[in-house]
Order: C-alpha cells, then structure tokens, then sequence
C-alpha cells in the first residue's frame, strides 16, 4: 500500500509563497488522489483478472505523482526572504553553472517551459557526476532512470491556480523563498556517497 506522508510544517507555515488554501487541497486532495487511484490499482492486481496494460501505465502515472509530491513537500520549508543554498549543493551548483542566479535563471526558464501539467527538477547523474536540469511532463514522462533527484517543483496548475492564477512566474519566484536547501543538500551528499 501507498501512504499519504504527513507534511513536514503546517498547512500555513508556506504562507505567503502558498496559501494555507491551497496547499491543503494540493496535498489533502490532489496529492491523496494518486494515492489512492495506485492502492485501486494495485487492488485490481489482487483481485487476479485485469488488464496489465492498464495497470501498468496507471501505476507509472500515480505513482510518479504520489513520489514527486513527496519530494515536493520535503523540499520547502518556511519562506526566507534571502535564501540560497550552503554547502555541498553551492559548490555543485556554482562548478555546473558558475553561479547560484544563473542555476536559477534557467531552473525558472524550464519551470516556466513545461509542455502541459509537469515538473522542473534538478537531478544528479552518477554516472557524469554531474548536475542536470530535468523537465517531467506530467509526473512520468521524460524521467532518467537512476538519476537521483535533489529538488522539484510542482508545475501542475492545480500546484498554484488558487494563489496565482495565471501569473505562473510569480508562483516560480515565491519558490526560491521557500526552496529547503538543507534538504537538498542532504539529497546530493546522499548521491554522493
Ligand atoms: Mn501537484
């Protein structure tokens, strides 16, 4: 069975960046959703006749989403009004990108890029040993197995729509307010171990 993680702050502690509004549906509703459209489909599984097509490609949607939103909400905290990354992550992100504001510059770029409802991510590639932008359409395409992801946001419109509407990039900017680099940081020394 999949499990609802319980977030890590209140629902008010985003606020302003997210609304207490709109990140209790986000999570109570949306994220819950794919929770429970995977355990129905892993049901369907015990049941015996089904069609493993259809499970197959539900699983990789719903599940995809359940694991994106729990990295989602790990990697916010409490907004900060100058918060930039310390540690590990710094000097990754200033050697791929020669500094902090051009990583963010083009994170936003491809946040604001997506091709319908997906995700912005920064992942870690074991292989290269480097840092790589990713976009996620939807919540399972254009993944890279093995890639490890350090951080993600959340591009759906349902992530922003009752804060922001259409000004999607004000959403982006409020991101970095609220972006938990101690929690990314923790991910890269993990990839890096
Ligand atoms: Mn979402």
């Amino acid at each position: 069975m999949y499990k609802l993680p319980e977030l890590v702050f209140e629902y008010n502690e985003l606020e302003p960046a997210i609304s207490q509004k709109q990140l209790t549906i986000h999570h109570d509703k949306h994220h819950k959703a794919y929770v429970d459209k995977a355990n129905g489909l892993l049901a369907q599984m015990d049941d015996g006749e089904f069609d493993a097509k259809n499970i197959a490609k539900g699983l990789s949607f719903n599940v995809g989403g359940h694991i994106l939103h729990s990295l989602f909400w790990e990697n916010l905290k409490s907004p900060q009004e100058k918060n930039e990354p310390q540690g590990s992550v710094k000097t990754a992100l200033e050697e791929q990108f020669d500094s902090f504001e051009v990583f963010k510059d083009k994170f936003s770029y491809l946040a604001m890029t997506i091709e319908g409802s997906g995700w912005a991510a920064l992942t870690y590639c074991p292989m290269t040993e480097r840092l790589l932008l990713t976009q996620i359409e939807k919540h399972n395409l254009y993944l890279y197995p093995g890639y490890k992801i350090l951080m993600v946001l959340d591009m759906w419109e349902h992530a922003y729509y009752l804060d922001y509407q259409n000004e999607k990039e004000k959403y982006v900017e409020s991101f970095w307010k609220i972006v938990d680099w101690n929690k990314i940081n923790s991910r890269l020394d993990e990839a890096l171990r």
